[in-house]
């Protein structure tokens, strides 16, 4: 309470072009579709709004959270203590002879259209999966045989004292799920990605069948953040054929339901609470380690004031 009191007192030395709002609703701003309000939340129009942003954050010793699109994170009920910054406006693209140069905040699926459309392949991979840029660079993000680690170029990243450098990808830095920026304290400002000509409507029938797969598992049926366990099949089996051997499907905590038609997401059926689909989280993860003895690894990261 006091931090909260705290940050909403100081909001008056922020000056950004960009919007600040007080008690967002996070719900607003997740594909959970869940999550209390955000004492701060603010909307940076260019680099320099964001630098001014993690100045102010410096100075006040708040750490901010770095918002892209919501789909992989779970925030809790009572919400977030302090600023979070989203991205969505960063969303700049061009590219440099086979280079894409993007904006962390631009819809990753809507960035590898702009490129298909110029016969582009690249992040073809990564469409329709939900999700920023930024985010997919910080989840280093993988889907049909693809991840994201294997066409980044370079990522510009900001400090928290507002100054930017170039940091380039090494193999050693990156693994499943793993990047460099999940353990520093660095905002993706801008990626640049390795491009391949491509004739443009083979490459949109292979984007859309990556789409219609993506339907025929569910995952635009409801609200949801995707797979909620790490799936780096350790157990000789992705973590949703472990679930299923356990019949879980359909199993149900308030709002939140472990999907019918893929056992390793939980949607929100409507009246879900970030609390029941936590529990339920929770309450999977307890069955697979009692019965099959293996400790699954959350995907989904909690946020806020749990
Ligand atoms: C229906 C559905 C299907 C999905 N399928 C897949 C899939 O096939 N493969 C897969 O890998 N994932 C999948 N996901 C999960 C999700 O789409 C990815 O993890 C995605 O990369 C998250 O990006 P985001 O922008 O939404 O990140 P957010 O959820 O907003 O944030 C995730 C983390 O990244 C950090 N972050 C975000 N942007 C920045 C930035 N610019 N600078 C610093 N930190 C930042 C946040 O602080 C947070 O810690 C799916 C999700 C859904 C809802």
């Amino acid at each position: 309470m006091l931090g909260m009191l705290r940050v909403k007192k100081s909001a008056g030395k922020i000056n950004i072009r960009g919007r600040l709002l007080s008690d967002e609703p996070m719900a607003a701003h997740t594909t959970y579709r869940v999550g209390g309000p955000a004492d701060l939340f603010a909307v940076p129009a260019d680099s320099a709004d964001l630098a001014a942003l993690l100045r102010f954050c410096h100075s006040e010793g708040i750490e901010p959270f770095i918002l892209g699109g919501g789909a992989n994170i779970l925030v809790s009920d009572r919400g977030i203590r302090g600023l979070v910054i989203d991205m969505t406006q960063i969303n700049r693209i061009s590219i440099n002879n086979d280079t894409l140069q993007v904006g962390a905040g631009l819809a990753v699926s809507d960035a590898a259209a702009w490129c298909a459309d110029r016969g582009w392949a690249g992040l073809h991979f990564l469409y329709s999966m939900p999700g920023s840029v930024g985010g997919a660079v910080w989840m280093n993000a993988r889907c049909y045989d693809g991840e994201i680690y294997e066409v980044l170029r370079y990522v510009d990243q900001m400090h928290p004292d507002g100054s930017t450098t170039r940091y380039l990808p090494r193999a050693e830095d990156f693994d499943y799920k793993i990047s460099p920026f999940q353990t520093a304290n660095r905002v993706i400002v801008d990626c640049g990605i390795a491009l391949t000509a491509a004739d443009r409507e083979t490459l949109w029938q292979q984007m859309h069948s990556y789409r219609a797969d993506r339907e025929s598992k569910g995952h635009f049926a409801a609200p949801s953040a995707g797979s909620v366990f790490k799936n780096n099949r350790a157990f000789g089996s992705p973590s949703g054929a472990i679930i299923d051997r356990l019949g879980l499907r359909g199993l149900r905590i308030g709002g939140a339901q472990v999907s019918e038609r893929h056992a390793n997401i939980i949607v929100n059926t409507g009246n879900a609470t970030a609390y029941d689909i936590d529990r339920l989280a929770t309450l999977v993860a307890e069955q697979v380690e009692q019965q099959f003895g293996f400790t699954l690894e959350r995907e989904v990261l909690k946020v806020g004031e749990w």
